[in-house]
């Protein structure tokens, strides 16, 4: 008799984007056949965790009828494309951002008919020719000559050494982790909002492995700016440079970021337009990055609302008083609204009728939904990934363990008088890095059972990377390990500075001195 495998499923939604069709059966897969919960990933998607093998192809089969996919959500090729999740509609570059986050993932998407083949076929659900991805990326891919003579135009018989991941943003909103992404492209309009073109930046990354130097967190680079009518033609030249020079004989060295740091920015931009056959031209200058996270209630710009909700570590669920899934299935019954999933795994509905904003709040109020000035600030800007007990790379708990955690940081912090301090705190069972842990304020890695590596000094916009400052701490030593860093950010810090940016001025070596001074008082 066959095992009873267990599958995790990832949802590909380009800019976090659900019609309420797909929000209604991912909601009821995941009670039929998953455990109960749904999970919003870090990358705008959904995760159901606990599929058995034989409910696979009727899971997947009703995803792709409901106007969802799981094309390319995992795999060594482009994942979900991100987007900042406001439904914004009187502000063009947030249209615009929206809308190539969708035509980059059509572009980007593998050709094959096999995933029809093997999740559709006998049920004729659809055919291979109507599967909404082939239409769209067949309409758009253009029959350039630097693509291989294959099946797979782009990807070629043996598609990229490793997973390749874009996002598409607005000048100044770093709601999508720009700096972690292979490619971001940045939206520049004119000053009538028409779309010129766009920023690009490439060679991002998390993910490392513990005691490998060679293997390491790194930001992306300013590449250059490319005119709107070749945005495609640049994507697909930064593509095929991953793809043919990509090391394909050490995954750890395989993400495009390596070859980013081996060769330089210079030595990437000529081989990049050598495919493209023309020159970028220089970046254009960007105002400072914000971070937005878009909890509450907010005007869309077309008449229509939108109301952003914190979704404690991505977890839709019922739990105790928290009613988050039913509420969710309620609202989307009633209003068919659709949503979008953030970057921080949040929800954002949006398409809300003035008229239904009492009635929608009233559903949230009663389903124990926190409203924006409710939800703990260490809660708001933290994450995990989920670790323990679904994921099989995990070293440690993450998601089980960061609520508790917070609470005894929470209590420390209320101790040293700095119980009015919110920062970024991110936590992942190993160093793959799911959560961005290495761009947070205070990151957690897990690196042994029970112990975590620590980084200090990400900013609260993420754009610096923070930096490792001790490999192990067993959760039994957590105040005692951190007290003494945040009486040192107590005692010098200056005005308004977050304990990220304190961390990175003063430096890791003064924290040590600091550390080891006041443990030996
Ligand atoms: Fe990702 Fe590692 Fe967390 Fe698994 S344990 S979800 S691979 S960071």
């Amino acid at each position: 008799q066959e095992k009873d495998y267990q599958f995790m499923l990832r949802t590909r939604n380009p800019g976090g984007f659900i019609p309420p069709e797909l929000m209604l059966t991912l909601d009821r897969l995941s009670e039929e056949y998953g455990n109960h919960t749904l999970r919003v990933t870090t990358r705008q998607g959904f995760q159901i965790h606990g599929i058995l093998k034989k409910n696979l192809k009727a899971t997947v089969a009703a995803i792709v009828r409901s106007m969802g996919s799981t094309l390319g959500a995992c795999g060594d090729i482009n994942r979900n494309v991100m987007a900042p999740p406001a439904p914004y509609q009187d502000r063009p570059e947030y249209v615009y951002a929206r809308e190539y986050a969708d035509k980059i993932a059509d572009l980007l998407t593998p050709q094959t008919a096999a995933y029809y083949e093997i999740w559709l076929d006998g049920e004729k659900a659809i055919s291979v020719e109507e599967a909404p991805e082939v239409v769209a990326a067949r309409q758009r891919n253009g029959n350039g000559t630097i693509f291989h003579d294959s099946v797979e135009p782009l990807y070629g018989t043996y598609y990229m050494p490793r997973k390749f991941k874009c996002a598409v943003t607005v000048p100044g909103d770093n709601s999508i982790d720009i700096y972690t992404q292979d490619v971001t492209l940045v939206v520049i309009t004119n000053e009538a909002g028409e779309l010129q073109g766009f920023n690009v930046l490439a060679g991002g990354g998390m993910g490392r492995t513990h005691n490998k130097e060679e293997t390491f967190a790194r930001l992306a680079d300013p590449i250059g700016y490319v005119a709107k009518d070749d945005v495609y033609d640049l994507l697909k030249a930064i593509v095929a440079t991953q793809r043919d020079y990509g090391d394909r004989f050490n995954r750890r060295h395989a993400r495009m970021k390596y070859l980013l740091n081996d060769w330089g920015v210079d030595q990437f931009r000529e081989t990049v337009e050598g495919f493209f056959g023309k020159t970028l031209e220089p970046f254009k200058p960007l105002p400072a990055w914000k971070y937005y996270d878009y909890l509450g209630w907010h005007e869309q710009g077309d008449g229509k609302l939108f109301i952003g909700i914190s979704v404690e570590n991505g977890r839709v669920h019922d739990h105790g008083s928290l009613k988050l899934k039913t509420a969710l299935r309620e609202i989307s019954e009633r209003f068919r609204l659709p949503m979008r999933l953030t970057a921080n795994h949040n929800i954002v509905l949006y398409e809300i009728d003035p008229a239904d904003q009492a009635a929608i709040q009233a559903i949230l109020d009663r389903c124990g939904i926190q409203s924006e000035a409710e939800v703990d600030p260490l809660v708001r800007y933290a994450m995990a990934c989920p670790a323990l007990p679904t994921c099989g790379l995990a070293i440690t708990e993450s998601e089980r363990i960061i609520p508790s955690i917070i609470d005894r940081l929470k209590a420390l912090l209320a101790k040293l008088e700095l119980g009015n301090e919110q920062f970024v705190i991110r936590m992942t069972g190993c160093p793959n890095g799911c959560a961005r842990p290495y761009m947070a304020e205070l990151g957690f890695v897990g690196s042994a059972p029970d112990s975590y590596q620590i980084w200090l000094g990400g900013s609260p916009n993420q754009t610096r990377l923070a930096k490792p400052y001790v490999d192990r701490l067993h959760v039994d030593e957590l105040e005692t390990g951190l007290e003494p860093i945040f009486l040192y950010f107590r005692e010098a810090r200056q005005a308004q500075e977050s304990f990220g940016d304190f961390c990175d001025r003063v430096g890791l070596e003064a924290i040590r001195q600091f550390v080891e001074s006041h443990t030996a008082a």
